[in-house]
């Protein structure tokens, strides 16, 4: 009972936060180490995730005054998931498990002990689920429920009100390793993963300070990204839409023809156009929809590299 543990937090302009995070985690971690219930080799990794602001210096500095930090500075911005994932796969490499959390200590860092404690007991993942919404704006409540609801639908399997607060050991991330998707949703990859997995409840609060770095229409993609990376029902609806519309314009053929016999033919001007709008209509947004898909296969196929590391500090 005495496995290195590693603490991934990506980091994008979080100069304001940084100071408190890496004072209340070092405490965190060190308390831990003291009482020998992680290996002293454990370390907080700090993801910097081209940031513009001080952020890397920060970490920098942090890592020079104690061991226990250490810091991946990427080549440029890349996104809160690509950040992640540089991290995880880094930690890997040392560490026995690895928590990944957001810089803005809004996971409770007390929890981390229960994650160790389920780790011990034989989970590969812990994943860390909000008992309640009560932080959230009243519109991210209730956006974010009717998304898992749509995501469920779409068939697929998130756990609810996870975000990305989780534990994962060396077995899991080895699995992780083999999803090579350039479209990181890391919540839906996952529960793919398989082994035990366990389920800790913490309270979520605030952000500590500065702005969230989601702002919705990042958020937005980010939620379209979730479904089109899982799910092909979207697709499957398209091509429903498509019979049934097909079934109408038989009946509309047999009602024409009826028309044209009684010789009323030349009424009709409304529903012409209304058909002309309503099927252009369904036609682009049908295309769009295909589009999002071979967009998605363009950029995997490209296979690019999701992250780059321009500079490692670990000691
Ligand atoms: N983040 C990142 N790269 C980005 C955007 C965000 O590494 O391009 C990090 C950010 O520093 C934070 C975490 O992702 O540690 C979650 O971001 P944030 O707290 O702004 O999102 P929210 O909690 O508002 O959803
Ligand atoms: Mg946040």
């Amino acid at each position: 009972m005495n496995d290195i543990l590693y603490v991934a937090i990506p980091c994008y302009n979080e100069e304001e936060v940084l100071p408190e995070t890496s004072k209340r985690i070092k405490e965190k971690i060190q308390g831990l180490i003291d009482n020998k219930v992680i290996n002293k080799k454990s370390r907080v990794l700090f993801i910097d995730d081209g940031s513009k602001d001080k952020t890397w210096e920060m970490i920098k500095k942090l890592c020079e005054s104690d061991e226990i930090f250490s810091g991946i500075k990427l080549a440029h911005n890349r996104g809160h998931q690509n950040a992640l994932i540089a991290g995880l796969m880094t930690a890997k490499e040392y560490a026995d498990m690895v928590i990944s959390m957001d810089a803005d200590l809004q996971d409770d860092i007390n929890v981390v002990d229960k994650f160790i404690e389920e780790y011990y007991n034989g989970s590969d993942i812990v994943y860390g689920v909000r008992s309640s919404r009560k932080t959230d704006t009243a519109f991210k409540r209730s956006t974010a429920l009717a998304y898992y609801r749509i995501l469920q639908k779409m068939g697929v399997d998130i756990v609810y009100n996870h975000a990305d607060y989780r534990l994962m050991s060396k077995r899991a991330l080895n699995g992780l390793e083999q999803f090579k998707e350039v479209n990181l949703f890391l919540r839906g990859i996952v529960p793919l993963i398989g082994y035990k997995t366990s389920v800790v409840e913490y309270e979520r609060s605030e952000r500590f300070a500065g702005e969230s770095k989601y702002p919705l229409k990042k958020m937005l993609a980010f939620a379209i990204d979730g479904i089109t990376s899982f799910s092909v029902k979207p697709i499957r609806m398209i091509t429903a839409l498509g019979f049934i519309l097909f079934l109408v314009s038989l009946i509309m053929l047999v009602y024409s023809i009826i028309i044209k016999i009684i010789g009323h033919a030349d009424s009709g001007w409304t529903s012409v156009i209304c058909s002309i709008w309503m099927i252009g209509g369904i036609q682009l947004l049908s295309l769009g929809v295909i589009g999002e898909y071979i967009g998605k296969i363009y950029n995997e196929t490209k296979s690019r590299p999701r992250f780059i590391i321009e500079e490692f500090i670990n000691r």
